[in-house]
């Protein structure tokens, strides 16, 4: 059985007493559903978030690290690092990632590579841009992102992967997948798994989707079969509505 999941990713949002005040707000939520909850403040955040939610169905998660071990990358921050704090899950290939910071799926495999040797789960995001669907091209964007970050992998790696397919037309901009479209994609992502990997391994990884969820429109979305839960960026910065979405199953 694969698990539901529900991540908030609240980008460079909140310094620390913003991120105390959000805390407690999200402690204050009840949780009616089975679904998985986490949350990735900001590195300044990441440690103080880690301890204050200790005790709390919340894990706490990064939005990004390096793939290398230590040494000269001014301002980057390692697996280790993470681990050594506690972190055990890493947001990967987020689009303003792949779109402001150069990130390539040649990088993110290296990545990958790195949350794996850590043994840390990662949440590996991808999608294609409103071009790339007008001209009918989404599915081989995608099916290309996850080949290309992802195929050298052996199955067994996929224990430890949550796919986030995030198409870059809805992040943040208010406009969703239709819940047709969002099945459709994950769908496809679910073939193009069980082609390579067979479809046991396919029917266990958990498929999120990203890209203006609310708690509108996540209870329709979270009733397609391929779709395991989301990814949340602005609605995650308020603890009813992330709560409202947690419980959309
Ligand atoms: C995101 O950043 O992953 C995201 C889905 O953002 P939003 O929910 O604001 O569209």
């Amino acid at each position: 059985m694969r698990k539901n999941i529900v991540a908030g990713n609240w980008k460079m949002n909140n310094d620390l007493a913003q991120t105390e005040e959000l805390i407690t707000e999200l402690k204050n939520q009840t949780k009616t559903s089975n679904a998985e909850v986490m949350i990735a403040p900001t590195f300044t955040n990441l440690w103080h978030s880690f301890e204050s939610l200790r005790q709390d169905d919340i894990e706490v998660v990064a939005q990004n690290m390096h793939f290398a071990e230590n040494g000269a990358y001014t301002g980057e921050i390692s697996a280790s690092m993470l681990k050594s704090i506690g972190i055990k899950t890493v947001i990967l290939g987020h689009s303003e990632r792949r779109a402001y910071f150069n990130e390539t799926d040649e990088s993110l495999a290296k990545k990958v590579d790195a949350a794996l040797a850590h043994k840390m789960r990662t949440i590996f995001c991808f999608g294609e841009e409103l071009a790339d669907r007008k001209a009918g091209n989404e599915e081989a964007v995608v099916g290309g992102q996850i080949k290309n970050a992802l195929f050298h992998l052996g199955a067994d790696a996929f224990k430890s992967i949550v796919l986030a397919y995030e198409p870059v037309w809805a992040i943040g901009t208010g406009e969703t997948a239709s819940p047709e479209q969002a099945q459709d994609m994950h769908a496809f992502i679910r073939k193009t798994l069980a082609d390579k990997y067979g479809k046991d391994v396919a029917d266990t990884v958990s498929i999120l989707y990203g890209g203006s969820v609310k708690p509108a429109n996540a209870q329709e979305i979270f009733s397609k079969p391929d779709v395991d839960g989301g990814l949340i960026g602005g609605a995650a910065l308020n603890a009813e509505d992330f709560y409202a979405i947690v419980n959309a199953f």
